[in-house]
């Protein structure tokens, strides 16, 4: 999968997705990420690409043109790949709230362009003309949609084949499962005077499961009981 991220801050998204994990994967070519300077595309000399809001208000808005002359540049470096797969989204506190289904349901997708507003955010003109989608990381604000925007490549990626050793990495885990994980434990065996608990020494492994299956259902009571009573209650059943 290709992403193409178009940011005011190439450097920010630069250094979280050339780490670890995502960065790895860039390397090896399993995902490929490229991050376009929106001021790159600005028609002012002084490289400006925002201005004051109409109607007056607080702040700077992003102006729709260096945006709009950025994703025309990613469409031409495309050219040659005319049945590709795309979805454009702009990383905003408006957007539909990221979950795992909507990461998964990204997948199915050969290219996500992704915009990263600042200050106010972006003119209206632009998402009208170019956004299929926007998406929001959690009912908060921040200053810009960089982190966001990474948060988002992260999700997506790592439940691409290959970028994590197993499927079992990313489907057992917390939320994907339908339920919280269960308590993990490393050498050492006592911690503070803190024991690992004795059936995960036991060697019996369908009392190991049984075991993480009860501690998953008891944590996620305890802690997103509203995972629970949504439609992945089936696949959580413990029969
Ligand atoms: N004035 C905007 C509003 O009230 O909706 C908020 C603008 S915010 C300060 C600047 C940028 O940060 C947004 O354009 C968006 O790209 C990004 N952003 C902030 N919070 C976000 C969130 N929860 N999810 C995704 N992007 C976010």
């Amino acid at each position: 999968m290709r992403f193409d991220i178009m940011t005011l801050f190439t450097s920010l998204v630069e250094t979280v997705l050339s780490e670890s994990i995502i960065g790895r994967a860039r390397a090896s070519g399993l995902i490929e990420i490229h991050t376009h300077d929106i001021r790159d595309f600005s028609e002012n000399k002084h490289r400006r690409v925002d201005d004051t809001p109409y109607g007056g208000g607080m702040g700077m808005l992003m102006s729709p043109v260096p945006i709009y002359n950025c994703y025309r540049s990613i469409l031409e470096s495309m050219a040659d790949k005319p049945d590709c797969k795309r979805r454009v989204i702009y990383m905003s506190p408006k957007g539909s709230v990221l979950t795992q289904d909507k990461a998964r349901e990204l997948l199915g997708y050969d290219n996500l362009v992704i915009l990263c507003g600042h200050y106010e955010g972006v003119d209206q003109r632009i998402i009208d003309e170019i956004v299929d989608e926007e998406i929001s990381i959690g009912d908060y604000v921040l200053t810009g949609g960089e982190l966001p925007a990474c948060i988002l490549v992260d999700s997506v990626s790592r439940m691409i084949e290959g970028v994590l050793s197993d499927k079992e990495c990313y489907e057992n885990e917390s939320i994907a499962s339908g339920l919280l994980e269960y308590p993990q434990y490393t050498r050492p065996y006592e911690f503070n005077g803190r024991k690992v608990p004795d059936v995960l020494l036991s060697g019996h492994h369908e009392n190991i499961e049984k075991w993480r299956k009860e501690q998953a259902l008891l944590l996620t009571k305890e802690k997103r009981p509203d995972l629970l009573s949504d439609n992945r209650k089936e696949q959580t059943d413990l029969g």
